[in-house]
């Protein structure tokens, strides 16, 4: 038995390969993140898939390994070519990613280390430091010292993890599903549907609360919804605002809003997964000064603090409540009980074992400070602005004047001035044109049967040139019409 244990150790102690390799593929590896880099600025922002099922194939999981070469050429044709770029200056469509490289270093070190960040026993540093981040963004917010939270892998989760609570704190039961009423507006994210459904809310009453002209909540609708909800005898028992929504980025009345949840008793959820980080801004922090009334709060650090995929973050502002959804015991994991009053990310979120996010986040905070963060953030807000001056100019028609950093617009042609069929399909083929030239990906969203272009500037690598880029190539494709 020990011979047999002696020859698979051989063979398993490939998986520790010694200095030289490890450098060498390292060194191949920054090679490739380094030229990823270097060309971005020259790549296109979108290409069409074109995929190619025999290079997939010779690179399935098989007994040998494979040359390194052979690998990166076929991640710079597989991965790299085909679909969108959301680390490139030029994607101003859906809302942008980011990708800033010292989370990628954070991400790095989280994974050698392996820290087990769930668990306050196993890893008191890693889950010191997540906490310190959910702290740091309470204090934006204006929560108070028993407010929590977590970081999630997006703002879906997070969205989600604040319903579930919700859903136990208001005490909805099978017996009261039906009666229930949850309200927000057409403009809320379809992450909220979705999370309705996901905690078992599927039947719940979802009333729609119709908008003003710059598409935030109408909030006198919303107090007549509740007042007619409650006269037929129904149980209102929580509303949605977004801050910051993802079609037009607009920001719902903060404040009104949280007068009517008082009144009623309702829970308060604010989606800010998009809108959050402005509050680094001044115009962010004007805008989301009263967000510290809500129970519960989404931001996205992988969209307004430029991480890579896979940071979000849900802020509750009574910890009671997260606890009661999520806490867990259990018989194996009997020493593993919190000594301290240090609450663990497994008590207070659907996750067990998890990706260990907080090093992505505070490295580059510690590396680059906050400075060129609300720098970044306050120049997507004026790109944004200056767009929506210059796009006019051109003779588009535009929504509403951005708030934050998302805003839409569109061209009607003289020809379709009295056809809104003709007008649609004219900004179809537009954003087709566009979106074939590659340089700049714009996305669209149709409102009230109205096709709009859309975008939304939040990559860090974002700037004036591609503002202007994008402005050259609208006039170029309207100024026969
Ligand atoms: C992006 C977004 C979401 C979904 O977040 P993910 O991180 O993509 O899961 C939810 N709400 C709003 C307002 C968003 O902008």
């Amino acid at each position: 038995m020990t011979e047999k244990i002696r020859l698979l150790e051989k063979v398993s102690r490939q998986l520790e390969e010694d200095t030289k390799e490890r450098s060498e593929i390292t060194g191949l590896t920054i090679q490739f993140a380094e030229s990823f880099i270097k060309d971005i600025g020259q790549e296109k922002a979108f290409r069409h898939n074109q995929p190619s099922n025999r290079d997939w194939l010779a690179f399935r999981a098989d007994e040998n390994p494979k040359d390194p070469k052979d690998i990166f050429n076929f991640l710079e044709k597989e991965l790299l070519k085909p679909g969108l770029n959301p680390a490139s200056g030029g994607h101003l469509g859906y809302i942008p990613g980011g990708g800033v490289y010292m989370a990628a270093l954070g991400d790095y070190l989280a994974a050698v280390t392996n820290r087990y960040a769930t668990v306050y026993y196993a890893s008191p540093g890693a889950v010191r430091m997540e906490n310190r981040l959910i702290r740091w963004m309470c204090d934006m917010a204006g929560y108070a010292q028993n407010s929590s939270g977590y970081l999630s892998s997006g703002g879906s989760m997070a969205n989600l993890s604040a319903i579930v609570a919700a859903r136990d704190a208001l005490k909805i039961t099978p017996e009261t599903i039906a009666k229930s009423v949850v309200y927000y507006t057409l403009q809320a994210h379809h992450c909220i549907d979705k999370a309705l459904r996901i905690s078992g809310l599927s039947t719940v009453i979802r009333r729609i609360i119709p908008m003003n002209e710059k598409f935030q909540m109408n909030t006198e609708a919303l107090g007549k919804a509740i007042e007619g909800d409650l006269g037929e005898g129904l149980l209102p028992r929580m509303v949605i605002a977004s801050a910051g929504t993802t079609d037009t980025g607009a920001v719902d009345p903060i404040a009104d809003i949280a007068d009517i949840a008082e009144k009623y008793k309702l829970w308060y959820h604010v989606d800010a997964a998009y809108g959050g980080f402005f509050m680094l801004t001044a115009t962010g922090k004007r805008l989301l000064k009263d967000i510290h009334r809500a129970d519960s709060i989404v931001m996205d650090p992988h969209k307004g603090l430029f991480l890579p995929y896979g940071s979000g973050a849900l802020l509750i502002k009574n910890r009671e409540n997260l606890l009661r959804s999520f806490h867990y015991y259990a018989n194996y994991m009997q020493d593993a009980i919190d000594p301290e009053d240090e609450v663990s990310p497994a008590e207070i979120s659907p996750e067990l074992s998890r990706h260990f996010r907080g090093l992505r986040l505070w490295f580059p905070l510690q590396l680059y400070g906050l400075k060129p963060f609300r720098a970044a953030l306050e120049e997507k807000v004026l790109l944004t602005q200056y767009f929506y001056q210059e796009v006019r100019k051109l003779h588009f028609e535009t929504g509403p004047e951005p708030e934050l950093s998302v805003m839409i617009f569109r061209y009607v042609p003289k020809e379709a001035i009295h056809n809104p069929e003709a007008a649609n399909a004219f900004n179809q083929s537009l954003l087709k044109t566009i979106q074939d030239d590659g340089r700049i990906f714009i996305s669209s969203t149709t409102i009230l049967d109205v096709f709009w272009l859309r975008i939304a500037v939040l990559s860090f690598r974002t700037h004036l040139e591609h503002i202007e880029l994008l402005l050259k190539i609208l006039k170029q494709h309207t100024a026969h019409n």
